[in-house]
């Protein structure tokens, strides 16, 4: 495996170090194969908004095992599930359930190309929306991890296609839209920026980019692979009251298996095969093990939603210890990143003035004391309902502890 690993990230490259290797999770924690125990804070990225090993989804998995792991043929299951993310999020008119969140939005832009017959699109510097071709320009996560926010191997074709604006600069996505009045499908974004850290979107920022995309005919596509079930049951659209045409979900709709779903505009979804001509097809696409835990998770959340607030509370907790120390910190609800930096942090040339070096000091610091933060300054923080309050109180002690250990 490249890097030994799966995914890029997990390698642990920039913060100097060998990953651990994971034997189990329960609850916030992680348990590695030299018998180690760290309090989680990665979620495996996201989907683990209740924890690990969540007992009712891990038992709906095992009883749905029994009858088969893939039919290749639809279910009511995927129903239910459907209408549960519909009742949710309202906008998800019509969706197609897929395997990731790669997958989601690659497809989400295919059918937003389809039914504008416009090719290029617009996306935001230092935003991730998966490994698509088209979507590897300027993207954050490991690709700004490992400084190569482009990738090789991507058709210079594909990468003329896409337009690159500014996040929170209203004035680049106009300035865009005008140079290509006309050829724009679709803007697509991450409703708060989660993969260069946390960077959320400016009072209005969203709305206004609403409004741009209606006025030159562009679909507007909120990529909630992050967001979605995590800023409330309502994804980012419920939390900022801008509904998009078009939205990728990923990570807490799967419950934990490779589940992610794009959706939208009903006129939109209706030019997906066998409806329209926008081809998207997955031999395992709804599989019924991965539908009945994102089913669990979903209805777990519906019948608690006040862990919404516990959530947000805890991660106001850490927020407040991290400003403490002296650093800049970026928080909406659950998600935070504290940033290396004294500047404040609201675009991707301000998150790039943080101290990469610093972060991995912090990094393996915390890592010793038993606290799995995300290998990367330019990663979330995730917030679990499984974080109780001594869990939170014992990680804003270490914050603090590093605050005052000089490292900084
Ligand atoms: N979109 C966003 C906002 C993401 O954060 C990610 C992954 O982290 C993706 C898309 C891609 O999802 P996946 O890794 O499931 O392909």
């Amino acid at each position: 495996m490249p890097g030994g690993v799966n995914s890029p990230v997990r390698a642990f490259r920039s913060v100097g170090r060998t990953p651990f290797f994971v034997e189990k999770a329960k609850g916030a924690y992680l348990y590695d194969a030299d018998g180690n125990r760290y309090l989680d804070y990665v979620c495996s990225w996201g989907p683990g908004i209740l924890g690990h090993a969540v007992p009712s989804v891990v038992e709906a998995v095992q009883k749905a095992c029994e009858n088969g792991l893939t039919f290749g043929a639809p279910t009511e299951k995927e129903v239910e599930l459907a209408q549960l993310i519909q009742s949710c999020v309202p906008s998800m008119e019509m969706m197609r359930l897929v395997n990731s969140g790669t997958e989601a939005v690659m497809s989400a832009v295919r059918a937003a190309r389809g039914f504008t017959g416009r090719e290029k699109i617009i996306k935001f510097t230092g935003c991730y929306h998966g490994h698509s071709d088209g979507l590897l320009v300027k993207a954050g996560s490991g690709l700004l991890t490992g400084s190569v926010p482009d990738s090789a191997g991507v058709p210079a074709g594909y990468a003329a296609a896409t337009l690159l604006a500014e996040y929170n600069d209203i004035e680049s996505v106009r300035r865009l839209l005008e140079e290509n009045e006309g050829q724009v499908a679709c803007i697509v974004v991450e409703p708060v920026a989660a993969n260069m850290g946390v960077v959320p979107p400016e009072e209005g920022f969203l709305a206004v980019l609403r409004e741009a995309a209606d006025a030159s005919g562009a679909l507007l596509i909120f990529d909630e692979v992050i967001t979605g079930f995590r800023l409330g049951l309502g994804g980012a659209q419920g939390y900022y009251g801008v509904t998009p045409d078009l939205s990728t979900f990923g990570k807490i709709v799967g419950g934990g298996m490779p589940l992610a779903a794009y959706g939208g505009r009903r006129d939109v979804m209706s030019c997906v095969a066998p409806c329209g001509a926008v081809y998207q097809a997955g031999t395992l696409s709804g599989n019924p093990i991965a539908v009945t835990a994102g089913t669990e998770m979903l209805k777990l959340l519906i019948a608690h939603p006040e862990i919404y607030a516990q959530i947000d509370q805890s991660a106001a907790r850490l927020e407040e210890a991290y400003r403490e120390t002296g650093l800049t910190v970026n928080r909406v609800g659950s998600l935070l990143s504290p940033f290396f930096t004294r500047e404040k942090v609201r675009d991707y040339q301000s998150v790039m003035t943080s101290d990469t070096a610093a972060f991995a000091r912090y990094f393996g610091w915390m890592l010793e004391k038993g606290i799995y933060v995300a290998p990367s300054q330019f990663e979330a923080m995730f917030v679990s309902a499984a974080h109780s309050a001594e869990m939170i109180d014992m990680t804003c002690d270490m914050v603090k502890e590093y605050g005052k250990s000089g490292m900084i």
